[in-house]
């Protein structure tokens, strides 16, 4: 059986090495891929304590306009809470410190004419079949080429919480697109070490909308 790799781990021997070295004025830029509010809580609380966060909103794959802008909206609502936590310096129930830094957001254009023309034929896949790598490819392309350009130290995506997503793939899609574009790929897998429960805390504590599909109409209402 192929071997798994512990890209939770790998994450853990990133941070230790940046804390290790860095100026703690000076924390590497990350460009943090996010699907959605409550699948981003966890990642958030975690990174800003090492890193200078930019969250990118790029989902094409919420093919419903109103959905898709319900969840930005989620997305941002959560951003400004945490936000305000820095600028007041209260972290009450929260596992952030004094160190957690302000988070940005940039929202690429959202395209989902080109995720259809991208998943053609794909339609009937199962959740978690090849219509999931062919958009998994195309956000984590677009996060990558933004990272590129913005000059980030590195990205990721908060897609590893969740427990129906397969961190192998996403971590291997991620390298490959980090080759690509000439930026660095932040491996993850946040689910672990109760990363997925503590975003389902997080959800709470915030009042997020959590949707009970993925995103796409194929995992709303399968074909
Ligand atoms: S089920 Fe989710 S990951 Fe898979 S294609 Fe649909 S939106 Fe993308």
């Amino acid at each position: 059986m192929e071997n798994k790799i512990n890209y939770s781990r790998q994450t853990q021997k990133i941070i230790d090495r940046i804390e290790s070295r860095r100026d703690a004025d000076d924390p590497p830029r990350l460009l943090l891929h996010s699907c959605c509010a409550p699948c981003s809580s966890h990642c958030m609380e975690y990174l800003r304590e090492h890193f200078l966060l930019t969250v990118f909103y790029y989902n094409p794959n919420i093919t419903i306009p109103g959905e898709y802008q319900k969840r930005l909206a989620e997305e941002k609502r959560l951003i400004a809470a945490y936000n305000r936590q820095v600028e007041e310096q209260d972290f009450t129930g929260m596992h952030s410190t004094a160190r957690a830094r302000r988070i940005e957001i940039l929202e690429a254009p959202y395209d989902p004419d080109n995720w259809f023309r991208a998943v053609a034929g794909l339609e009937g896949c199962p959740e978690g079949g090849e219509r999931c790598t062919v958009c998994f490819e195309m956000r984590l392309e677009k996060a990558a080429q933004a990272a590129a350009e913005g000059g980030f130290d590195y990205f990721t995506t908060t897609l590893t919480i969740s427990p129906l997503k397969d961190a192998q793939r996403l971590n291997f899609i991620g390298e490959q697109m980090a080759k690509k574009y000439g930026t660095a790929w932040l491996p993850s897998d946040f689910k672990k070490k109760d990363g997925y429960k503590r975003s389902i805390e997080l959800s709470r504590e915030f009042g997020l909308y959590r949707q009970n599909y993925c995103g796409c109409v194929f995992s709303q209402n399968p074909v």
